[in-house]
C-alpha cells in the first residue's frame, strides 16, 4: 500500500472513532476513487449524492498525497460561500485526521473583489477601519458583514467602495506587503492544498496563457478537484465572455487615470509633458465617446451582431435574430476603442523607452513607472483584442447587443466550451476530478463531457445514503388541473395558466402549512403567480427579488411556516435542512427557450452538426435541472418531504417518463398531496411534531 493510501486508511479510522460520526462506505469509496485519479494523474467524473460527505472525500486524498508526495492539489467549488465552508469547516476537520508532524501548506483564494483594499479604506478614512483591520483574519467581505460594523443596506454600498479594485498598482501600492488579496495570492501560488472557486481556476488559466506562464495565481499544480462540477460550464462561460458596457468602460477609464497618476508627475519634469497630456487626453475622449455610443444602444432591441463559424452565421435561426442595431456604428465603436487603447499603450511604451535612453529621470523612477505599466498593460491589450473580436469571434461564438438590468451591452460569448477549456485546462492538468451531487443524465456523464470537453477516465455514480422510498413522496398534479404551459403561451392563454398554477400552489401551501420552496422557470412566471396568491395570515410567502438573494433564503430557513417563491439561483446549491423545507414544488420542466443570442447560436450550431438541439441539449439540461431542484428536499437522513411536480407534460409527453426516471429512485407517486404527505408521515396536524 502506498504511503498516501496508508495515511488515508489511518485518517478514516480516526474519523470513524469520532463521536457522532456515521460510517458511510460510499464516502470511503469516493475518497479511493479520487485517490486513484491523483495516483495515476487520471481524470474522473463522480456523482456523489447529498449526504455522502464529498468534501471530506475530496480533501482526505488531497492532503494524504500532499504529505506523501508533495503533489499540489487545487480544490475548487462554485460559490464563495461554499469555498469558505471548505476552508473554515471541512479543511480543519480533514487536517485533524492526520498525524501532522509535517503538515501540508494550505491556502485560500477567491475573487479579488471579495477582499478589502487597504488603500481604499485608508483613503476613505472610515472610523471602523481600525476595528476591521485588527479583527479580520483574511480581509474578506464575509468577515466585514459578520462584524456588523455598519447596518445591512449601508454595508453593501460601503463594501463596493472598499473592495479591491479590478486592477491596481500591485507592488507599487504602499500596502502591497500587507494587502489581503495579494497575500492570499502569494500563499496560493505555493501551498500544496489550495481551496478556491471555479472562476479563480479560469482566471489563473487565462493569465498563464496571456503571459506565457510568466504570471499565475495558483502556480503550477498536479491535480484539480472541481466540486459542484455541474456549475463549471457556467463559470467558464462567464470567464470567457467579453463585454463593452458602461461599467467596463468606466473601469478602463479608472485604469487609465492610474497610469496617468504614475506617469504624469514624471512627464512634468521633462519636455514630454505636453506629449503625455495629449496621449492621455485622447484616450479619455475616445473612451468617453465609446461609452456614450454604448449607452445610446438602450433603444435598440437585443439581437445578434456576428457569429462563428461561418456556416452558423448564415443559418436561419441566426438570421432571424439579427440585431437591428446600426452595424456600422457598432463596428466603428469597437474599432475605435481597440485603436485608441493600442495607440495609448504604444505611446506609453515609447515615452518610457525615450526616458530610459536619455537618462532624463532617475532610473528607479522609470523602473517604477514601467512596473505600473506592466501591471496594467496586459489588461489593456486584452481589452483591445476583445473589442476586435466582437465582429471577428473565434471558435463557436456569438456577439450581440443585450439589455441586462445594468444597461445596454455589446458582448461576445463562447458557445462551445470544449476547445477553449481543453486549451486552457484539460491539456495542462494531468488529473482533474469532477464531483457533484447531480452530474449524470440518464446515469451517464456524456452531457457534462459534451458541454465542457472534459476527459473522464474513471466514472462512477455512487448510491445515495438516504432512503428516498420512505423519506420522500412525489405528488404529480392530476391531469387537467393545469394547462400545458407551452400550448397556453402559443394560444395566448397564459392568464388561465397562471390562475390554475396559483390555485394549485395555494392548495399545496395550505396542505403543507407553508414550509415549501416553490421553484419557477422564469421571473415572469413567478411574479404572475405570486400576485394571484391570496396572502395567508399564518404562512407567509417570500418572493426572490433581483437583490437580497442571501437574506431571503435566510428568512425562509428561519421562519418555519414560510414559503419561498424563487427562480434559477435556488434550483441548485440552496441548503435548508429540516422542517422548514418539507416540500419542493417544481412548477414546470425548465426547458431552455432559445430567445437569448447564446441560446439561439447553440441551437444553430447543433443543427449545423446534424444534431437535434432538443435531444442533445435542451432535454438533458432540463433533466439535470429537475434533478437539482428535487435535490433541495432531502438534505439529511432525518428529513422527509413531498416533491410536488405540476407540469402536465410529465404525464402527457414521451419525455415525461425519461425526466421522472432521472429523479431519485424508489419514491412513490401520488395524485393527492395529502396522500403523499401521509406516506412520509407529514399529515398537517403532525408537521409540527416531526
Ligand atoms: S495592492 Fe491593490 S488591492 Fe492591495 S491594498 Fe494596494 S491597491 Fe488595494
Amino acid at each position: 500500500m502506498s504511503d498516501a493510501r496508508a495515511m488515508m486508511e489511518a485518517a478514516f479510522a480516526r474519523l470513524s472513532a469520532r463521536d457522532g460520526y456515521v460510517d458511510r462506505p460510499n464516502q470511503r469509496q469516493l475518497a479511493w476513487l479520487v485517490s486513484d485519479c491523483l495516483d495515476e494523474a487520471a481524470s474522473g467524473a463522480f456523482e456523489a449524492p447529498t449526504g455522502l460527505g464529498k468534501s471530506l472525500a475530496a480533501l482526505i486524498p488531497a492532503i494524504a498525497h500532499a504529505i506523501a508526495t508533495g503533489k499540489r492539489t487545487v480544490v475548487a467549488t462554485y460559490t464563495n460561500v461554499l469555498a469558505e465552508q471548505y476552508w473554515r469547516k471541512d479543511l480543519p476537520l480533514a487536517l485533524s485526521l492526520f498525524d501532522l508532524d509535517e503538515p501540508p501548506t494550505v491556502a485560500f483564494l477567491i475573487g479579488r473583489q471579495r477582499y478589502a483594499c487597504l488603500a481604499e479604506m485608508e483613503q476613505a478614512d472610515f472610523p471602523w477601519f481600525p476595528a476591521y483591520r485588527s479583527r479580520a483574519e483574511m480581509g474578506l467581505e464575509s468577515e466585514f458583514r459578520a462584524m456588523r460594523l455598519l447596518p445591512g443596506g449601508e454595508a453593501t454600498g460601503v463594501w463596493r467602495r472598499v473592495a479591491a479594485p479590478p486592477i491596481c498598482p500591485r507592488r507599487l501600492c504602499p500596502h502591497y506587503a500587507a494587502c489581503y488579496y495579494y497575500k492570499a495570492r502569494r500563499e496560493a501560488e505555493k501551498a500544496t492544498v489550495v481551496i478556491t472557486n471555479h472562476s479563480v481556476v479560469m482566471q489563473d488559466a487565462m493569465l498563464k496563457k496571456v503571459t506565457d506562464g510568466e504570471q499565475t495565481m495558483l502556480g503550477e499544480y498536479d491535480a484539480l478537484i472541481v466540486d459542484e462540477a455541474h456549475d463549471f460550464a457556467q463559470a467558464a462561460t462567464n470567464s470567457l465572455e467579453f463585454e463593452l458596457s458602461d461599467s467596463r468602460l468606466g473601469i478602463l477609464l479608472g485604469l487609465a487615470a492610474r497610469i496617468d497618476g504614475a506617469i504624469a508627475p514624471l512627464a512634468a519634469r521633462t519636455p514630454d509633458r505636453r506629449r503625455w497630456d495629449m496621449a492621455y487626453g485622447e484616450l479619455r475622449r475616445d473612451i468617453e465617446r465609446v461609452r456614450r455610443d454604448v449607452t445610446a444602444l438602450a433603444t435598440v432591441p437585443s439581437g445578434i451582431l456576428a457569429a462563428s463559424p461561418d456556416d452558423i452565421a448564415e443559418s436561419p435561426p441566426i438570421k432571424r435574430s439579427r440585431s437591428e442595431a446600426p452595424r456600422a456604428l457598432i463596428e466603428r465603436l469597437t474599432e475605435d476603442a481597440a485603436d485608441s487603447i493600442n495607440d495609448f499603450v504604444r505611446k506609453v511604451g515609447e515615452t518610457l523607452a525615450d526616458w530610459r535612453e536619455t537618462d532624463a529621470l532617475p532610473a528607479s523612477q522609470i523602473r517604477e513607472a514601467t512596473e505600473a505599466m506592466n501591471a496594467y498593460g496586459a489588461y489593456l491589450r486584452e481589452f483591445a483584442i476583445g473589442c476586435r473580436e466582437i465582429f471577428r469571434p473565434e471558435g463557436v461564438a456569438v456577439s450581440y447587443v443585450g439589455h441586462p438590468t445594468s444597461g445596454p451591452i455589446v458582448r461576445r460569448d463562447v458557445v462551445d466550451l470544449r476547445e477553449p477549456l481543453t486549451d486552457l485546462l484539460w491539456s495542462k492538468t494531468p488529473g482533474v476530478v469532477f464531483l457533484s451531487a447531480t452530474l449524470a443524465v440518464d446515469g451517464a456523464f456524456d452531457f457534462f463531457v459534451k458541454q465542457t470537453g472534459a476527459r473522464a477516465h474513471f466514472t462512477e455514480v455512487l448510491e445515495t445514503p438516504f432512503d428516498y422510498a420512505s423519506q420522500c413522496a412525489v405528488y404529480l398534479s392530476p391531469a387537467g388541473r393545469i394547462p400545458d404551459p407551452s400550448v397556453a403561451r402559443k394560444e395566448n392563454r397564459e392568464d388561465a395558466y397562471y390562475e390554475a398554477l396559483a390555485s394549485e400552489i395555494e392548495m399545496i401551501l395550505e396542505a403543507m402549512e407553508g414550509r415549501s420552496l416553490v421553484l419557477f422557470h422564469s421571473r415572469r412566471e413567478m411574479e404572475e403567480t405570486f400576485r394571484r396568491i391570496s396572502p395567508h395570515r399564518d404562512y407567509p410567502v417570500y418572493l426572490q427579488r433581483s437583490t437580497g438573494v442571501a437574506s431571503v433564503g435566510e428568512r425562509f430557513r428561519e421562519v418555519v411556516p414560510s414559503s419561498l417563491f424563487a427562480v434559477r439561483s435556488f434550483w441548485t446549491g440552496f441548503d435548508a435542512p429540516g422542517e422548514t423545507l418539507s416540500c419542493v414544488v417544481l412548477v414546470r420542466v425548465p426547458f431552455e427557450v432559445p430567445v437569448d443570442p447564446p441560446q439561439v447560436a447553440r441551437q444553430a450550431w447543433l443543427q449545423s452538426l446534424g444534431e437535434s438541439p432538443f435531444a442533445t441539449h435542451t432535454l438533458p439540461q432540463a433533466k439535470m435541472m429537475m434533478r437539482q431542484g428535487a435535490g433541495r428536499l432531502i438534505r439529511r437522513a432525518e428529513d422527509r418531504g413531498v416533491l410536488a411536480l405540476l407540469d402536465p407534460r410529465l404525464r402527457t409527453k414521451g419525455y415525461g417518463e425519461e425526466i421522472l426516471a432521472n429523479l431519485p429512485r424508489g419514491m412513490r407517486t401520488f395524485a393527492d398531496v395529502y396522500d403523499a404527505m401521509a406516506w412520509v408521515g407529514l399529515e398537517p396536524s403532525l408537521i409540527g411534531d416531526a
